[in-house]
């Protein structure tokens, strides 16, 4: 894992999920906190190694691979914890994601893994939108769900560190179909990363690397949405409408020649899937309803 540098107060742990990192004086920002300890000890001793501050992290999101580090850092490190609402709730009893995802039953074992279900964590701090004060930083944070329901990004001396509300186009186009929980909201935090002032020194996605021209990076992934969308819509008109969910699903992912391998890589793509499918519902593409005991998509 490399310590990259955006300008001097303003740095990202180069990772898979990347971590965000800002100083200033004796205040340090972690923003986002690793899959698990290994991650977190990595940065820590990266940050060890220079003699750099850690006195404070921030959460964009409740996705285990943002913040499955945060409990071996919180048992390393005095620091202040923030999150946005909800998603802090999901930090307190990880156990939420693995509920939703298996629609609210008890998930089965094979759900309850690192990937979905961090360990718990405390949150001292849940903060609302707009401007914080992080000991000396001064930061924004800007609201971008969609990927997440209550996900922040981190707008802190010129750069943004965006989380998930965008990732590199490699990242798409290799996972096909990227997670999301609701196409409409994700596609309007995309249209406020354009609206953001163009003299922003540049972004940086939890799933990509820092660019300057970030704007062409999210008109990458607004076409690439649209088009899923009008894709799936063919083919589920090319079904013999109505279908359920799980055929619908399969459709998809046959198409966009994904395995699923496990229960929980159904759910995630299921989510996805669905969250294209209630998109074209709220467009008067399809509608919704329970047919001889099925819950259908069909024509509007
Ligand atoms: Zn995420």
């Amino acid at each position: 894992m490399e310590l990259i540098e955006i300008t001097p107060s303003c740095f990202y742990f180069a990772n898979p999920t990347n971590l965000g990192y800002v100083r200033k004086e004796d205040t340090g920002l972690l923003i986002d906190a690793g899959l698990d300890a290994s991650i977190a000890n990595k940065a820590l001793r990266l940050l060890d190694e220079r003699g750099w501050p850690l006195t404070h992290v921030f959460i964009t999101h409740a996705h285990a691979d943002h913040y499955g580090g945060l409990h071996q850092i919180q048992k390393k490190r005095a620091m202040m914890t923030a999150a946005p609402a909800v998603e802090a709730d999901v930090l307190r009893y990880p156990k939420w994601e693995a509920l939703y995802l298996f629609q609210g039953n008890e998930p089965p074992q094979a759900m309850r893994n690192k990937f979905i279900e961090g360990k718990a964590a405390s949150v001292d701090v849940v903060c609302g939108e707009g401007r914080h004060r992080f000991g000396d930083l001064d930061v924004e944070l800007i609201p971008l769900p969609g990927h997440a329901d209550h996900q922040m990004g981190v707008l802190v001396d010129g750069v943004l560190y965006a989380a998930d509300s965008y990732v590199s186009l490699d990242y798409l186009f290799k996972h096909k179909i990227p997670f999301f929980t609701d196409l409409d909201k994700l596609l309007a935090s995309q249209e406020k990363l354009l609206s953001l002032a163009d003299d922003l020194l540049g972004a940086v996605p939890s799933h990509g690397v820092f660019e300057k021209e970030f704007k062409n990076t999210v008109w990458g992934n607004i076409a690439f949405h649209n088009k899923m969308l009008d894709e799936i819509l063919a083919l589920v008109e090319r079904e013999s409408l109505p279908a359920g969910i799980d055929r619908l699903v399969k459709t998809v992912c046959d198409a966009c020649e994904v395995e699923l391998s496990d229960v929980a890589m159904w759910a995630l793509y299921r989510t996805a899937v669905v969250g294209y499918l209630m998109a074209a519902v709220r467009r008067g593409h399809l509608e919704m309803a329970i047919e001889e005991n099925v819950l259908v998509f069909k024509k509007a």
